[in-house]
């Protein structure tokens, strides 16, 4: 169902309009009057005859005809009455701002379900409860009670919270910052973040989609969809709750380093999400990119009358990793015509401290000429001969002309470059506070054509052993078993085309001493329980061990010592295993998010990982591509690619790891948590080797 009759209706019923000032009834009337709404307008309330001059109607079958939109302002105990009268006069489209709902509990819940009954019941969508109201600026309907109708503008705006709504709208009015339109979506009893996101991506009059969100209802639906809208319209958004408080009590490595931070950061990551850290930054993101077009590529220029002004950028775009245009020998000799000899016509170009408008617009003029340059940054500082205002014309002017990069501005200061500013504001030419808030900018913007121009998405499928993988999930299921252990794991890996050690179990010294001569020495003892996770925290992994005498010792000590330590643990004999040849150790596992599925994790391995936390994650599945992307952004990626003449190890080997890893995964939703750690990985041309893992399982 469409929800089209919230931007654009052509009649609006406001249940609950009241003619007392400062009371919400009064505000969303009056805001809805004084904003220049075109529709038709009608207050409804029993104990009133009019209101700001127009007729008040006791219910809204009185009307005698159907609101495309109503406004719930009453009590909440009247609100499912009002829905039903709704549903009577057959209007589809109802904004509900009272609380009282599910926010409050159990009672409120009942209400809520209640409501939205009716709702489905008889086509209705419902905004709300429990929000601020909806803001459209195309249509002059300012159907809320978070203030005056701000200026229009291409940024469509959603947020969970109301008062947080109220603060941007305040912003945005005092800084003549525009907007398509604004949605406080409050409860989301119906309609939901993804409905309007969808929505806004359908909307003309919207190219950024900006918003506050404190949790995403459907997850999977909502990676796929703003997935899809990132591509033609960038969603800018803030995302509170970014704890770990979420994440239960995790067994392996990967579920203890993962948490809704973590799931939050690779869904915004797959999606093309640009995730803004304060509403400063998303107002400056927003300026951006609704006004200006997207760059080509990294490379900036600055252009600045000041030298410190100018290095303070430099230094931000060396930060941020954006580059530093390298300017044409054509664009040098250009400049070289008409600035002044003392000028910087290197980047920073610098025009110098007495410059005037002509010498900003020239050199403007001729950066945007040059092929090496993707962004300019222009920067003032108001010195004794500067005129802010000028300048920001000559900006403006140059801009227009040549309207295919995007030009950033930083006049830099309060009163005197105040004019200046205005001057920007009116042409959409976006102004930052500061040179580093203008880079940070750019870099998003950097990030997202990066994002846009990745290749279509493949995801490897490896041909693999599924049959063997679901009979030993389902017996561990079947005898409500969670835990599969070191043996059972690794079948399950090599069934995936892992290479894992050889190796058995033994229940006696003289059975383990057998087995060790059997695999040839060196060997390695574990302890085999299903209550120990972790087996070198209890002195339960022996290494190198080259006899049988060492292997026997080994095992009686073991046997002695870990009993002790684990009272409670059932202990079933003595892995011995064959020991690998060494190489690097990393670690590969998986946490399935409630909400967004399998997150990938792949960092340094062994028993260090949680204490040096050197892991990056990714949302399963993984094409080849971000299975590299993983690997490149831990510092463990140095190490592995060689340091000072080591010979690096296979690269290629992990990634393919993470691919068959997250293929496993993704194939067996009941696989909750995984480990593979360590998995040792040697110089290329060896193969890698899945030395210790373990998974957890669910229904
Ligand atoms: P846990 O993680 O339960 O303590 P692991 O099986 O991972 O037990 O063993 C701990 C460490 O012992 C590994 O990180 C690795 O360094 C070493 N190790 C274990 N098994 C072998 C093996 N077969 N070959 C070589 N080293 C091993
Ligand atoms: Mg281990």
């Amino acid at each position: 169902m469409s929800l089209e009759s919230f931007f654009n209706p052509k009649s609006v019923a406001i249940v609950g309009a009241s003619r007392k000032k400062g009371k919400v009834g009064y505000e969303i009337l009056h805001h809805m009057v004084s904003s220049g709404f075109e529709g038709q307008v009608w207050p409804v309330n029993r104990s009133s005859e009019e209101i700001e001059g127009l007729k008040c109607y006791p219910d809204l079958a009185s009307i005698g005809q159907t609101p495309e939109l109503v406004i719930v302002i009453v009590p909440a105990k009247f609100v499912l009455g009002v829905m039903e009268e709704c549903a009577a006069i057959g209007t589809k489209s109802v904004i509900i701002i009272t609380a009282g709902f599910k926010e409050i509990g159990e009672e409120g819940k009942k209400l809520e379900d209640e409501i939205v009954r009716v709702a489905r019941r008889s086509g209705i969508r419902i905004i709300g409860p429990n929000c601020l109201g909806v803001i459209v600026t195309a249509s002059k309907l300012n159907a809320s009670f978070g203030g005056k109708l701000p200026d229009p503008g291409h940024t469509g705006y959603l947020s969970q919270s109301g008062a947080l709504l109220a603060a941007i709208l305040d912003t945005a009015n005092a800084n003549g910052i525009g907007f398509s339109s604004l949605f406080s979506i409050g409860n989301k009893a119906d309609v939901d973040e993804l409905d309007l996101i969808q929505a806004l991506a359908a909307d003309p009059n919207t190219k950024v989609i900006a918003g506050y969100l404190e949790s995403i209802t459907d997850g999977n639906e909502f990676v796929r969809e703003a997935e899809r809208i990132s591509h033609d319209k960038p969603i800018l958004l803030m995302k509170s709750g970014g704890t770990s408080a979420g994440a239960k009590a995790a067994s392996s490595h990967t579920g203890s380093l993962a948490g809704s931070e973590v799931a939050y950061e690779c869904m915004f990551a797959r999606a093309g999400i640009i995730r803004c850290e304060s509403i400063t930054q998303q107002f400056d993101f927003a300026q951006a990119f609704a006004n200006q077009p997207l760059p080509k590529g990294s490379s900036v220029v600055v252009l600045t009358n000041a030298g410190g002004a100018g290095i303070m950028a430099a230094d931000a775009i060396e930060r941020q990793g954006l580059s530093f245009a390298k300017l044409t020998d054509e664009t040098i000799e250009k400049l070289k015509t008409s600035l002044p000899p003392a000028a910087n016509f290197y980047n920073p170009v610098d025009v110098l401290g007495d410059a005037l408008a002509d010498r900003y617009e020239f050199a403007l003029d001729v950066l945007l000429d040059d092929p090496n340059v993707d962004t300019v940054l222009v920067l003032l500082t108001p010195q004794a001969m500067t005129d802010a205002q000028g300048t920001a014309e000559a900006v403006v002017r140059a801009t227009q002309a040549k309207p295919e990069k995007p030009v950033l501005a930083c006049f830099m200061g309060a009163s005197k470059v105040a004019d200046g500013v205005k001057v920007f504001r009116e042409a959409k030419i976006p102004q930052y506070e500061s040179p580093e808030a203008a880079v940070t900018t750019i870099k998003a913007m950097a990030d997202h054509v990066r994002w846009r121009s990745q290749p279509k998405r493949v995801v490897k499928l490896f041909p693999v052993n599924r049959r063997k993988v679901e009979s030993i999930i389902e017996r561990h299921l079947r005898h409500g078993l969670r835990e599969i252990g070191e043996a059972e794991s690794k079948e399950i890996l090599e069934a995936y085309g892992f290479a894992t050690p050889k190796g058995s179990i033994a229940t006696t010294a003289e059975q383990a001493a057998n087995i060790a001569q059997q695999l040839g020495y060196p060997v390695v003892l574990k302890i085999w329980s299903p209550d120990i996770l972790h087996k070198s925290d209890v002195g339960g992994v022996k290494v190198g061990l080259k006899s049988a005498k060492e292997v026997k010792d080994a095992f009686d000590l073991m046997m002695y010592r870990i009993p002790k330590k684990e009272p409670n643990a059932h202990i079933l004999g003595v892995l011995v295993q064959e020991m690998c040849r060494s190489g690097r150790e990393v670690i590969l596992g998986m946490h399935r998010d409630p909400h967004f599925g399998p997150l990938m994790m792949f960092g340094m391995g062994g028993i260090m990982v949680e204490v040096l936390k050197d892991v990056a994650f990714y949302l399963a599945p993984l094409t080849g591509e971000e299975a590299k992307q993983m690997l490149v952004k831990t510092k463990t990626y140095q190490l592995l690619k060689g340091v000072r003449g080591q010979e690096g190890v296979d690269i290629e080997t992990i990634a393919e790891g993470l691919q068959r890893l997250s293929q496993l995964v993704t194939e067996f939703p009941q696989i909750q948590e995984m480990d593979i750690n360590p998995y040792v990985v040697g110089v290329p041309g060896t193969t890698a080797i899945a030395v210790d893992a373990r998974i957890s399982v669910e229904k």
